[in-house]
């Protein structure tokens, strides 16, 4: 260890990270690297974020063009070419046909609930304004994200919370009655539930809620901030539904690791939102731009995508023999590169000894292990990483 060593492993850091006892100082590809030299297979991608692995170096040719511009910043009171074009491709990419720019997850989350409740009172009136969210979901920990992200853990100590937004069941006949209100505005999924296990809902689901939300007049705001992005296989998760939302949040791997988040929205839901009504000063700036521009164009690749379905289904059927043959194992779900396993022991013991045996994994509850390697992991890497998984489990 190069930093000194802490208590609580967080030195001056506020404590809000119950952190891993390494540091890392470098990455190649899917691996990282400590400061004793030891190495690691990162089956975590910074929880979904860096798809194109460690130390790219088309990512690093992107920053490096990107500050040859001498901008770094120079906020939304002036047009720059990269955010619009960065914009202009999304649209061209997906059902789109707007995009606001912001710096996180919960943020693009937060701009589409304010966008939605806009869009939903000039069509229903004033009343029209709750916010839905399922039971398993997670949308970030500000005050109306939180109000939609289903833990009660995460909320309790911080009551009230943002208004007008509750937590409903995952089961059409709970939704058919809900929906039945002139009060509802939006409802806010994620096609794949992340944080809440890794639950990948099911299209039927999707295309009916999608029906519904049509016929109520509400608008339906998918969450692929951690699913989207070629991670399940296809650019969007949504395309695998059939469906298309009124509204689309995207962050995590969309720049590489630097901070971004993007909502992208129809243009009925753009026709009602007005100079002032939202903002960020950071949010779509040049240089983050330019990067993402590089970055989306390597995970649009159909080359890619296909990669992630290939992989995903190999890893897929070895963790469905594993569930088989190994009793600490209960069940497997996942789509693509992202994977929950839910495991008899605790999942943070399991993590600790993959750990130990170089493998790093993230929970998504208390018995669940989810697997988020990067997008251009390699077949033998996922099986050494299965392997040390294994090994893990049973030395648990
Ligand atoms: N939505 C989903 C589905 C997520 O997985 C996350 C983060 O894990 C968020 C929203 C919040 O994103 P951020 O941490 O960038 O605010």
């Amino acid at each position: 260890m190069t930093l000194p060593v802490a208590a609580d492993n967080s030195g001056a850091l506020l404590n809000t990270y119950r952190r891993a006892p390494i540091e890392i100082v470098r990455g190649v590809g899917c691996e990282l690297f400590d400061a004793d030299g030891r190495a690691y297979l990162d089956f975590t991608s910074g929880i979904a974020v860096t798809a194109l692995g460690h130390g790219d170096s088309g990512v690093a040719n992107a920053i490096r063009e990107a500050l040859e511009t001498g901008l770094i910043h120079v906020s939304n009171l002036f047009r720059t070419e990269p955010g619009e074009a960065l914009a202009a491709r999304l649209v061209e990419l997906s059902f789109a046909d707007h995009v606001f720019f912001c710096n996180s997850g919960a943020e693009a989350n937060e701009a589409a609930f304010k966008f939605a409740r806009k869009w939903a009172r000039q069509q229903g009136g004033p009343a029209k304004h709750e916010i839905l969210a399922l039971r398993g979901s997670f949308h970030g920990r500000l005050f109306a994200t939180l109000a939609a992200t289903d833990r009660p853990q995460y909320r309790a100590a911080f009551r009230p919370l943002a208004g007008g937004i509750s937590i409903v069941e995952r089961d059409l006949d709970e939704l058919r009655a809900v929906l039945d209100s002139e009060r509802v505005a939006a409802v806010i999924v994620e096609p794949v539930q992340g944080e809440g296990g890794v639950r990948v809902l099911d299209r039927e689901f999707l295309r009916a809620l999608r029906a519904l939300t049509r016929d109520h007049g509400i608008a339906l705001i998918l969450d692929e901030i951690q699913c989207g992005l070629g991670r399940t296989g296809t650019l969007f998760a949504y395309e695998q539904a059939g469906i298309t939302p009124d509204l689309l949040t995207l962050a995590k791997p969309i720049a590489g690791g630097l901070p971004m988040g993007a909502v992208l929205v129809t243009e009925e839901i753009a026709s009602v939102v007005q100079a002032g009504d939202h903002g960020t000063t950071f949010g779509g700036g040049p240089f983050i731009s330019h990067v993402a521009q590089h970055v989306l164009a390597r995970l649009s690749d159909p080359a890619l995508l296909n990669h992630v379905r290939d992989m995903g289904r190999w890893f897929g059927d070895r963790l469905a023999a594993l569930c088989e043959s190994n009793p600490r194992v209960r069940t497997v779900r996942g789509l693509g590169l992202m994977w929950g396993v839910d495991v008899m022991p605790a999942a943070a013991d399991v993590i600790a000894q993959a750990r130990e045996h170089g493998l790093l994994l993230v929970s998504a509850g208390e018995h669940t292990v989810r697997f988020l390697p990067p997008l251009v992991v390699s077949r033998e890497e996922l099986a050494r990483g299965l392997s040390i998984f294994e090994a893990a489990l049973a030395s648990t």
